[in-house]
């Protein structure tokens, strides 16, 4: 499989994902024209798209999807409550294109993929896992905290994008609003670097993971910070990089470097 953070961050995230027979976009959270520049970069064409799936309907990852949609008749999947709430965000989409995830399974193609709830302020976040033969990819972004199942979801996984949103002091003495830092900081706000270092000891395993840092806030962490946080949660803890686990970043504004597994 073929897997690269096309854009992740605060400003926008689109994750493209890909097996011998199938192409996806998670989120699509920046304009049509972004996504197709950043599809165009790792050689990919916007009409071979097979799916969009989508995590939850803020505007960070819905924002190119029904552009995307109309101009090259990509099918979006979404649980019932996101499809609700992103509707008016989106536009219209054509019947055949709105497929509501329903029992929490899908497939297409060769790949079968899970949905798992996560803690977020949206209406129903999820994560997905994706499997395709004997690899598993999970994205697990936009969450407040990590709970007991879905570390057992991500313990099986191959490739993580997990994430790393703030450092929590640049956060409290930063600019942003007193409501605002609270929201972050909550169980249904976002991940920081300390608690995403700590997440990835409890899912350490004999199973060799590719962890990329993601979701990153532009004013509240830079990239050098959240990996130098996170290895050194890891290596105090006794976990050697690059042997026991590979940790990489996903880059804000343009696609990351290719995991091919
Ligand atoms: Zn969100
Ligand atoms: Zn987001």
């Amino acid at each position: 499989m073929i897997f690269c953070p096309l854009y992740s961050g605060s400003s926008g995230n689109s994750i493209f994902l890909a097996s011998r027979r199938t192409k996806i976009l998670v989120d699509a959270g920046l304009s049509g024209k972004s996504i197709e520049r950043g599809l165009a970069k790792i050689g990919c064409n916007a009409n071979e798209i097979n799916a969009i799936l989508v995590t939850h309907e803020h505007i960070d990852h819905i924002k190119g999807v029904g552009v995307l949609s109309r101009k090259y008749n990509i099918p979006i999947y979404a649980n019932c409550l996101t499809w609700k709430a992103m509707l008016k965000s989106i536009g219209k989409i054509k019947e055949n294109n709105i497929k509501i995830i329903s029992n929490s399974c899908i497939s297409i193609n060769d790949m079968d993929i899970t949905s798992y709830s996560i803690s977020h302020d949206a209406v129903d976040p999820c994560g997905y896992a994706i499997n395709c033969g004997n690899k598993r990819v999970c994205i697990a972004t936009d969450l407040g905290f990590i709970s007991e199942k879905i570390k057992s979801i991500l313990k099986d996984s191959d490739v993580i994008l997990l994430e790393s949103n703030h450092d929590v002091e640049m956060l409290k003495f930063g600019p942003y609003p007193y409501e605002l830092k609270r929201r972050i900081l909550s169980k249904i706000g976002h991940l920081s670097n300390d608690d995403c270092g700590k997440a990835i000891l409890d899912i350490l395993n004999s199973r060799f993971k590719r962890i990329i840092l993601g979701h990153l806030s532009k004013i509240n962490n830079y990239p050098e910070l959240a990996y130098q946080t996170v290895a050194t949660t890891l290596s105090e803890a006794g976990v050697k990089l690059k042997s026991d686990i590979n940790i990489s970043m996903a880059k804000r504004d343009e696609p990351s470097n290719f995991i091919n597994f």
